[in-house]
């Protein structure tokens, strides 16, 4: 093998060399996954990128956001276990979280922008539900990489940044939900110089995920018995799955699996329906029922994906059943008060989704699906909001286009030249 990686598609192991390259040649559905050559370092002073040997990028970007790693003392206490590890995606300076845009989105942020300068250079368009594409402007905003953000217009508020310069973000607003802002995104993509991002299919997105783990394993020196985190796509799972697996590989953290419990905010919680029937197929009939009321009575709407990466070979169907995996259907009543007792504890607020992960593990220790001396690591991937108005300035992002419905191409193509041309005379 050549280079730094290669992708396999894990239909039929094909290995391909990456042009940004999202899905097999042969048409497989199936995800691909990225193959290291090299053994992991944990490099200093580079955030995410201090793990740059299992990222698939040649280069860095000069930018120093890290999850954090710590054993939880007082939450661990509260609820009885003596071995409870947060990693935490967020901003929380007094552990040395700077994460400014409050998500795990961020780690996946970093690495797709350089793929795509790296492999392409095209101009990424990212559909999302607000957390994502708050991500993705913070990127383009410190570093100038262009991008096209295509948010449903009840979400706009959450598309801010930290720092004033919008110049390389074409925010479009849709008419509609997350589904339809997917739509879009689709025909928008096909514009000359633009290309889809490729969410879950995207390994730059996944291996970013991956570092929450890395950086877990080299802070806790080993792998954890159980791993939890609240799934909307299911793509942050995935990619921990995948991180824990190389890792088993590099064989100096241990060569136990851990646990994979995930959980989903009711009354919109697809595959927490399937799984309870043990199916490997989502059922819109009988997962989705009403769909969009209940996405409307969601505590924590970012986990809304109507299409998540379940049944796909090497997706959360298979995790599942791989690991003894487990899935929690939580309530919004379970998200507040888990909210509630973390913070006393930990100091620190959540994102309503990070609220979901906190109640499934107060319902597996209830349960007693895991036990005291369990080694437990809990992904929060997001928090910190409260701390960060107070110390930053929070910039909203104009929407240049409003979109009434994902047909309505011409209305983007004006907006799309001007924006390139002002991109060009910005930075040339
Ligand atoms: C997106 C998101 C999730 C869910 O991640 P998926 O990869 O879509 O499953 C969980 N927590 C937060 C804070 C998120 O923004
Ligand atoms: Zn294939």
């Amino acid at each position: 093998m050549t280079g730094k990686y290669q992708l396999v598609c894990l239909e039929c192991g094909r290995t391909l060399t990456d042009s940004y390259t999202n899905r097999c040649p042969e048409g497989h559905e199936s995800l691909l996954r990225t193959v290291y050559t090299k053994r992991l370092r944990k490099l200093t002073g580079r955030g995410i990128f201090n793990y740059i040997d299992w990222l698939p990028v040649e280069e860095a970007l000069p930018l120093n956001s890290c999850p954090i790693t710590y054993k939880s003392e007082d939450f661990g206490r509260e609820l009885g276990l003596d071995n409870l590890y947060i990693s935490f995606s967020g901003y929380l300076p007094e552990r040395g979280a700077f994460m400014k845009t409050c998500t795990f989105k961020e780690l996946e942020a970093l690495p797709a922008c350089q793929r795509a300068k790296e492999k392409c250079g095209k101009i990424l368009v990212v559909p999302s539900a607000g957390n994502t594409a708050r991500a993705f402007a913070e990127v383009a905003s410190m570093t100038g990489m262009p991008v096209v953000l295509i948010v449903p217009k009840g979400y706009l508020y959450r598309i801010w940044t930290t720092t004033e310069n919008h110049d390389s973000i074409l925010l479009i607003s849709v008419d509609g939900d997350y589904s339809d802002a997917i739509a879009a995104g689709k025909e928008i993509a096909k514009l000359d110089g633009l290309i889809e991002e490729g969410g879950v299919r995207n390994v730059a997105r996944r291996d970013g995920l991956g570092v929450v783990e890395l950086e877990a394993a080299f802070s806790m020196h080993v792998l954890p018995d159980y791993y939890f985190q609240a799934v909307g796509s299911g793509t942050g799972a995935i990619a921990a799955w995948e991180a824990f697996s190389r890792l088993i590989g590099d064989g100096r953290f241990g060569n136990k699996m851990p646990v994979m419990v995930i959980s989903q905010n009711l009354p919109f919680a697809p595959m927490f329906s399937a799984w309870q029937a043990r199916r490997a197929e989502i059922i819109p009939d009988r997962d989705m029922r009403d769909a969009e009321d209940a996405i409307k009575e969601m505590y924590a709407d970012v986990l809304s994906t109507r299409n998540p990466a379940y049944s796909i070979k090497g997706g959360v169907y298979d995790m599942l059943s791989s690991t003894g995996g487990e899935i929690y259907g939580i309530t919004n009543e379970e998200c507040q008060s888990a909210e509630k007792l973390f913070e006393s504890e930990e100091g620190v607020d959540l994102d309503p989704a990070a609220a979901v992960t906190v109640a499934s593990l107060i319902r597996a220790v209830d349960e007693g699906f895991v036990g005291r001396k369990d080694k437990i690591l809990v992904n929060i991937t997001g928090g910190g909001y409260k701390r960060l108005m107070e110390d930053c300035n929070i910039c909203r992002i104009e929407d240049r286009v409003v979109l009434r419905h994902s047909s309505a191409l011409d209305e983007i193509e004006p907006e799309l030249k001007e924006f390139l041309y002002e991109l060009r005379s910005c930075y040339t």
